[in-house]
């Protein structure tokens, strides 16, 4: 496509490729299996598991916007993230990982480790030297894995001196953007090997798809990441691809909306007595502030907020909210909240819980598309209760 603009990009994926029928958006292809032309003459396509075209579609429309070589669409992140970690970690080699990253993901890493099929080491990716102080003994990394910005805290790391220094390494560099997508920040651009995405949240956009996504800065690695997806299963439906390219063609416009709100919120929140901290990366004194400036397009629609009351304060915020649903994810039309500490990050362990900063009164808000006035009356009467139960 000769399009230049990535929002022009995103809206048009697969419009007008139909030459059966001229069909304008791209027809969607449940078929698990497709009949050989003949005998040893198969087609692009033998079986879904291994290719798709609904899935390349959205394969290819996740590539050009986040400038790789080619995507892999995934049934879920986690099985993205699995697919890379077993594809590229030989047994014993080490991953660096931050220490504040997604629950599920330190859930996978250390399942991996228990397994024997991986050791990982956490850092403090967003502290300058924070992953050569991570690692002792001369260890020499595989991969060096990132998530920026975090969940839930909201952290932001030097994405091209964090892929700079791990390159000298000798290590290969894997950016989870699930929180920006590629719209707002391009990892790739800025040094990494890979990308993986829970297309879950922003991608698809409205709650109803649980998909993932590798986009490989070379042909070679993704090529690799197609033959590994196809051989451990990990492929996404067909289906959940055609939804997922639906979303994707709004994603521009509700990016603009969701941080618009979440921008409003944080600074709601900010000066209220019953809030120790808010964390939102467009704040000005936020720490990562200038280097969010420099390496995103846009803040995100994601703010956590903690609590000076802890956990009844939480309790209290949280019950009561008319337009944010109790519940896990972020990144759907819908308002969401959620408590990391007893949801998104329960299967961390506690102690490592407090070393990352996510305590008992951390909430973390998921700014939906509904009216942005809406929103913050809900939020003030949240907080104003969070007060006045821990008063
Ligand atoms: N990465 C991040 C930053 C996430 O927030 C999540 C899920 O919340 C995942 C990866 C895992 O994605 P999925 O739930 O689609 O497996």
């Amino acid at each position: 496509m000769t399009h230049t603009s990535r929002l022009t990009r995103a809206v048009r994926a697969g419009i007008e490729t139909d030459t059966t029928h001229g069909a304008v958006v791209p027809p969607i292809y449940l078929s698990s299996t497709f009949a050989f032309e003949g005998f040893d003459k198969p087609r692009a396509y033998d079986y879904t598991r291994a290719g798709n075209p609904t899935r390349d579609v959205l394969g290819d429309a996740l590539a050009v916007l986040e400038g790789g070589a080619g995507g892999v669409v995934a049934a879920t992140g986690t099985a993205a993230m699995t697919a890379v970690l077993l594809s590229l970690v030989p047994p014993d080699a080490t991953v660096v990982i931050p220490h504040d990253c997604y629950g599920g993901t330190w859930r996978l890493f250390d399942a991996l480790q228990r397994t024997g099929h991986l050791r990982f080491v956490m850092a403090d990716l967003t502290e300058a030297g924070g992953l050569d102080a991570a690692l002792t003994d001369g260890l020499a990394p595989r991969i060096v894995w990132i998530e920026t910005p975090s969940n839930p805290l909201l952290r932001i790391t030097d994405i091209a001196a964090v892929a700079a220094r791990a390159h000298e390494l000798g290590a290969l560099v894997v950016a989870d953007n699930t929180f920006l997508t590629p719209l707002c920040q391009r990892p790739l651009e800025l040094g990494c090997d890979l990308v993986v995405h829970s297309t879950t949240k922003y991608l698809n956009g409205h709650s109803d798809v649980v998909g993932g996504a590798i986009v490989a800065r070379t042909a070679e690695l993704h090529e690799d990441m197609t033959w590994w997806a196809n051989t451990l299963g990990v492929t996404g439906s067909p289906f959940d691809s055609y939804l997922t390219v639906r979303g994707l063609r709004s994603l521009q416009t509700r990016l603009r909306q969701h941080e618009h709100s979440a921008a409003a919120l944080a600074d709601t929140l900010i000066d209220h007595e019953a809030v120790r901290c808010v964390y939102y990366p467009g704040l000005p004194d936020h720490p990562g502030r200038h280097i969010a400036e420099r390496q995103q397009d846009g803040f995100g629609g994601i703010v956590s907020v903690d609590l000076a009351g802890g956990r009844e304060a939480a309790r209290a915020f949280v019950q009561g909210l008319r337009c944010f649903s109790l519940a896990e994810s972020l990144g759907g039309a819908e308002s969401l909240v959620d408590h990391p500490a007893t949801m998104t990050h329960l299967s961390m362990p506690p102690p490592q819980r407090e070393a990352a900063g996510i305590g008992d009164g951390l909430i973390r808000l998921s700014a939906g598309l509904e009216d942005t006035a809406d929103l913050l009356a809900d939020v003030r009467d949240a907080v104003d209760r969070a007060a006045a139960a821990t008063s």
